[in-house]
């Protein structure tokens, strides 16, 4: 934590944040279908958390629950797959986005304290972490799913000796994809935690991807940042709309997934708004961004 840096310190921490580059856009939110969140802005006080009785403001970062008073507004993501989100015991809960997901996402997302975490079967899990191993997801997709897949397919048709689409007497392989995982890992800590993290022998024995580039458009800034560092939040709907696009090539993405983001946009809005990146009042008064 940063506390009485000097000026030069603190410009370079707004500079390294997604308002700083972003902020003679608008509205970066704007691609994404995410739900009005601006009832959140009316929510008057802190609440009790339903199951610990902690005091909270919008959900439980401990228990991920919404709060009673926005419970019955909040969206409701159904994933297409489980998620299990394995956060450093030393990342600090409040700031975390990977609450998001689980609070948003209930069903689906899954949030354990390392060393706490289930014993994967490697064939049915992906870990999202650009290690030494990994491979880009849609790379790992082609060679393993989709290979399988002609393969079997030309087991039944032995005669095929390989698979010409425009060929209108062959059976065609449906578009649609069945996915071979039961489930996604992803790590939820700083960049130097998670690759102590993944140096678990638990974890470095499982397949590893990475995902395509994606501008981040998260506010809180690491030293070992990039633009396209993602927050744990943004990983993982970027990559539940990849495997979409995978698992159904014809079926345009409808945003049906943008909803994982609306924690996310209203968090970024107010801060945005104490902190006018054009206006650089963070220079002076920097309390939230060197958190
Ligand atoms: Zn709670």
């Amino acid at each position: 934590m940063q506390t009485s840096s000097s000026s030069s310190s603190k410009k370079r921490f707004i500079e390294s944040s997604s308002f700083y580059t972003n902020c003679q856009e608008k509205d970066p939110f704007s691609k994404f279908k995410i739900d009005d969140c601006s009832f959140l802005e009316s929510v008057p006080n802190r609440s009790t958390c339903s199951k610990c009785h902690r005091s909270r403001k919008y959900y439980c970062y401990t228990c991920y629950v919404a709060v009673q008073e926005i419970s019955d507004r909040l969206p409701h993501v159904s994933l297409p797959i489980k998620i299990d989100i394995i956060k450093h015991p030393k990342e600090v809960d409040g700031k975390s986005t990977a609450a998001h997901a689980a609070v948003l996402a209930s069903e689906d997302v899954t949030v354990y304290t390392y060393p706490n975490f289930p014993t994967y079967n490697y064939d049915e899990v992906l870990l999202i972490f650009p290690g030494e191993s990994a491979i880009p997801f849609h790379e790992w997709w082609s060679s393993t799913v989709l290979s399988k897949r002609q393969n079997n397919f030309l087991k039944i048709n032995p005669e095929q000796k390989s698979i010409h689409f425009d060929d209108a007497d062959v059976e065609k392989p449906t578009k649609e994809v069945n996915c071979p995982l039961k489930r996604i890992i992803f790590i939820d800590s700083t960049w130097r935690q998670s690759k102590a993290l993944h140096n678990d022998s638990r974890l470095k024995k499982l397949r590893s991807v990475f995902l395509d580039d994606h501008k981040s458009l998260f506010w809180r800034y690491y030293r070992e940042k990039k633009e396209t560092h993602l927050s744990t939040i943004e990983a993982i709907y970027y990559f539940i709309v990849e495997l979409h696009n995978l698992l159904q090539p014809d079926v345009p993405y409808h945003g049906q997934y943008d909803n994982m983001l609306f924690f996310f946009k209203f968090m970024y809005y107010k801060i945005r708004t104490l902190y006018d990146p054009l206006k650089l009042k963070a220079y002076q008064n920097s309390t939230v961004l060197t958190k």
